[in-house]
């Protein structure tokens, strides 16, 4: 009798034992291959972030384009706007830095990333004495439309292509670009001018036209025209002051189809 509960125990006890060792193994599995995933994801996501770090440009095959259905030219995350690529008539700058409230024209109604890093530029700029302001920031469809035919008509279609966009086609609508001070060519010459084009690109700013890349952009060099693209962006593009565009550097063209 007592030989019998003794064997009944072991056994008991044998159960226990097997059943402790058969659920730690499916714990410690379990938590191996979590960790596992995490680590993964991780690793997933730190490539995700490393920075490209070449100034080379980047071949087509590395570049993300965005598939979507708004008509909208993106690569990279950057818009593109230019003779190939033109935005819908009815796009507006996305948050605003001041509400457009139906207006065709307005120098703050740029994104607010755009217009905080001008006023960093601004406030940095003062410092050494110089002033920069805004002198044409955002324009509707419709007022590009109305200053397009303007020139047309002054000196004819060929000769307006070359420094004024068609509708749809003019950076001013995405609301990351902006003409500063004096619209002319002499604002090269300027100190402002001459500390923009070696600065700007500091607060994620580029000369959108630069000098001796007509053929590239299809506009004439407009020294005054900056397009926010971010800091990391704009520091490539800077190219030491040897700017180089957005065509050149993700290989777009910009040429109307007619
Ligand atoms: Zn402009």
């Amino acid at each position: 009798m007592r030989k019998k509960k003794t064997k009944k125990n072991i056994l008991m006890l044998f159960l226990i034992v097997l059943l402790l060792v058969v659920s730690s193994y499916f714990i410690v599995s379990k938590v191996f291959l979590a960790k596992n995933q995490e680590s993964e994801e991780t690793m997933q996501e730190q490539q995700k972030e490393e920075p490209q770090q070449e100034v080379e440009t980047p071949s087509s095959s590395e570049t993300q384009e965005e598939e979507n259905n708004s008509g909208l030219k993106i690569v990279d995350g950057i818009l593109i706007v230019n003779k190939s690529f033109p935005l819908p008539e009815d796009y507006v700058p996305e948050d605003p830095y001041e509400p457009l409230n139906g207006r065709d024209y307005c120098s703050y109604c740029v994104t607010k990333e755009t217009y905080e890093h001008f006023k960093e530029m601004q406030t940095d700029i003062e410092v050494l004495g110089l002033n920069i302001w805004i002198q044409s920031g955002y324009r509707s469809y419709n007022f590009q439309n109305g200053l397009y035919n303007n020139y047309v008509n002054r000196d004819g279609k060929d000769a307006a292509d070359t420094y004024s966009a068609r509708p749809g086609h003019s950076e001013h609508q995405t609301g990351l670009a902006f003409d500063l001070n004096t619209i002319s060519s002499d604002f090269a010459y300027t100190p402002e001018g001459k500390w923009i084009h070696n600065n700007a690109y500091l607060y994620g700013f580029i000369l959108r036209y630069p000098e001796g890349k007509e053929n590239i952009t299809g506009y004439m060099y407009e020294p005054w025209h900056l397009r926010y693209v971010g800091k990391e962006l704009a520091a490539k593009l800077y190219n030491n002051g040897d700017w180089i565009t957005l065509e050149e550097y993700f290989d777009l063209p910009s040429t109307y189809n007619d």
